[in-house]
Parts: C-alpha cells; structure tokens; sequence
C-alpha cells in the first residue's frame, strides 16, 4: 500500500488516501498475482485505527486486475476483507476489545455501534477459527504497537503479523518486561 495525499477533515476525519503498490496486484477470487487491469472506477473508504482524537479512513480506488482463470475481477486489497468496510487492523482491535469488555464498550469506545463491534468481532472469529495454521507458521516479521485506551489509563501492547497483517497475541500493559512476555 503506498499513501498519495492525506488531509484533515473538520469532523475531526484524517482522510488518507492509499493505492496498491505497482506488480503487488492479486486476484479476489484465486488470489494469485495478476497484472493490473485498470484503477477501477470506484472510490471505497474503510475506516482504520483513530490517531488521536482523529478518525481515521482510507480512501481508495478498487484497482482491477485481468486474470486468466477469473476474468477481469477486482483486486484482493491487503488492507481489508472484500466487502467490508473497516480496515483489516480496526477490525481486529475491535474483536480483542470484545474479548476483554462487552460489546456495548467496545463500541463506544471505537464509536461504532454495539451491533457492529459484535459482527466485526464475529467476522474475526470466523476467519480464525478457518486459518488452522498457527500464528507463528511461516513468521517472519512482527510489528508491536503500544497504545492507550480509557482516555490513557490503560495500555495494551499488539503484536501483529507484519506479513499477514493480523494479530498475534496482545498483552495488558507496555515496555519491555510485557514484551518480554511474548519472546517466552
Ligand atoms: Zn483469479
């Protein structure tokens, strides 16, 4: 994913605009690397992690490919699931913050609604419970975030799949020592 332009809306929205990187293409259907058939015509918006106090979404063009076996399909994108419209890391802070509060937390604090929080959350599972690999087959990069919920209070530390882009394993708490926990 390479970033174009971003600009701060008055809502207060941090609107990014994102394209797929050049020969990164893959078909949605067989998932293979496929050349680019156009940049598709489209514009889609997922709404990704807050910055801040900042809103944040994606805005895209739905790039095409032509592939042998599908035809000319929509490309896979890395940042979301097909036809959804939250980013692949929102929805899953939002499902672990539904593993460690209720739905109706978890929503206000994404500012999604409690039903939504609970579909997100239901829609990570699923994909879970499909991968039967587990997370650390075929690791080979990790990314750690640490950050903040109840207005800073609390801290979490993320370790995610860089690859993959999905979550491995999240800890209460930040710094070395509950990092540590993860390299047991
Ligand atoms: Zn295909």
């Amino acid at each position: 994913m390479r970033i174009d332009d971003s600009s701060l809306r008055p809502e207060p929205v941090l609107e990014i605009r994102v394209r797929s990187r050049k020969g990164s293409l893959r078909c949605s259907s067989c998932g293979r690397k496929r050349r680019g058939y156009d940049r598709g015509g489209d514009v889609h918006r997922w709404r990704h992690q807050d910055f801040g106090c900042w809103r944040v979404e994606l805005v895209a063009l739905m790039p095409r490919v032509d592939c042998p076996r599908c035809g000319v399909v929509v490309a896979r994108l890395p940042r979301a699931e097909p036809g959804s419209r939250f980013a692949r890391d929102f929805e899953a802070e939002c499902a672990w913050l539904t593993a460690v509060a209720n739905r109706k937390t978890a929503g206000s604090f994404l500012h999604v609604a409690w039903r939504t929080a609970g579909d997100i959350a239901r829609r990570v599972a699923e994909r879970l419970k499909a991968s039967t690999l587990s997370p650390f087959d075929g690791l080979t990069a990790i990314s750690v975030d640490e950050t903040g919920y109840r207005k800073g209070h609390t801290y979490v530390t993320v370790v995610v799949d860089h690859e993959r882009r999905r979550v491995i394993r999240a800890y209460d708490g930040v710094g070395k020592e509950v990092f540590g926990l993860f390299c047991q």
